[in-house]
């Protein structure tokens, strides 16, 4: 099926979309989402169709309030409460035991469902105008660079969708970060907008899940989140750029421009000291320096601490070279 694909602000178009099992893009303070009505077999297999992801890799469920995540989980530990009450609504992404209600199809069979409250106006408004949750994975097809405004979805999904909710531009700029339990301890299977020193605060010692090879998040695969041309990531980029002198680069760099190359084949993504400002800021760069004709694009580490840590996660699954 292709689609004219509409942009707009029309929530209750949106709504009527949703409400005929039609996929559509909505806005969150994250990245933009490919949202069906979690409920419909039918509509999500759409969103597995649209961003050819494979059935094996589950969907994130969207809820309109607190109430809601105890319509489509059971079991919650006293450590997922406060992690609720915390970070709820935020960039946080619970995995909990799902009751029946919510499709397997949605889980991939797993016996947990992920959930999330976003803090976006739109998505909020919309989320409340339903009956239903909203399952919805990145608006992007599979392994590619997430997008964080409308235009991104529309350059990687039109045709594909009828209709993208546009909500500005992401605020937090990448995605949710994901945990779950093991015995009541908790995991991170997926840095994110909130740091594990932010959740440790909350709830003591957590451990990160770094096993790629099981694919309990493909957020956590190798190889994720690349833009088409091969990009570098370095510890020194002097000498990275030295050594491919001679090739179109485009660089994202952090602070100021470099000396090494013209200003107009680099993007400053922020400052090292201020580091949500260049996760804010890192999908578009990259989508923008994707698109520049370039033959490598190469980019510093930054240090690996805090949302740094998070934003070097995503550029090393980024990284081809
Ligand atoms: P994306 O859909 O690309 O935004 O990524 C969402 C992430 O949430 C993926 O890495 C999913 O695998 C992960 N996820 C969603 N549902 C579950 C689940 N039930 N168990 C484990 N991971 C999940
Ligand atoms: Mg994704």
């Amino acid at each position: 099926m292709t689609f004219r694909t509409e942009t707009g602000t029309d929530i209750l178009r949106a709504k009527q979309l949703l409400d005929n099992e039609e996929i559509i893009a909505i806005p969150t303070e994250t990245v933009y989402g490919l949202a069906a009505n979690a409920f419909s077999e039918k509509a999500i297999n759409k969103v597995y169709t649209a961003k050819m992801r494979p059935i094996s890799n589950p969907l994130i469920v969207h809820v309109a309030g607190k109430k809601w995540i105890y319509e489509v989980a059971h079991e919650i530990s006293e450590k997922a409460e406060l992690l609720i009450e915390k970070f709820m609504p935020g960039p946080l992404t619970l995995l909990l035991p799902k009751k029946k209600i919510v499709p397997d199809i949605v889980t991939s069979g797993l016996p947990n469902v992920a959930i999330r409250l976003p803090a976006h106006p739109v998505a909020n408004k919309l989320l409340e105008l339903l009956d239903y949750p909203l399952a919805a994975p990145s608006a992007n097809p599979f392994g590619f660079i997430s997008p964080t405004t409308a235009e991104h979805v529309y350059s990687q999904m039109s045709g594909k969708i009828p209709f993208i909710l546009d909500g500005g531009k992401c605020t937090a700029g990448i995605e949710s970060t994901i945990i779950g339990f093991k015995n009541d301890m908790p995991v991170i299977y997926r840095l994110g907008s909130i740091t594990s020193s932010e959740i440790e605060d909350v709830v003591g010692p957590v451990t990160i899940n770094a096993d790629t090879t099981k694919t309990i998040a493909p957020g956590m695969l190798k190889k994720h989140y690349s833009p088409r041309t091969p990009l570098l990531l370095t510890q020194d980029l002097e000498q990275a750029v030295n050594k491919y002198a001679g090739k179109k680069i485009g660089l994202l760099t952090y602070n100021s421009y470099s000396p090494q190359l013209p200003e107009k084949h680099q993007i400053v993504l922020g400052k090292t000291t201020n580091m949500s400002v260049i996760a804010h800021n890192l999908y578009s760069a990259m989508h923008t320096i994707d698109n520049g004709g370039y033959d490598l694009i190469i980019v510093n580490k930054l240090p690996d601490d805090g949302i740094g840590k998070s934003i070097n996660d995503r550029l090393t699954r980024a990284s081809t070279l």
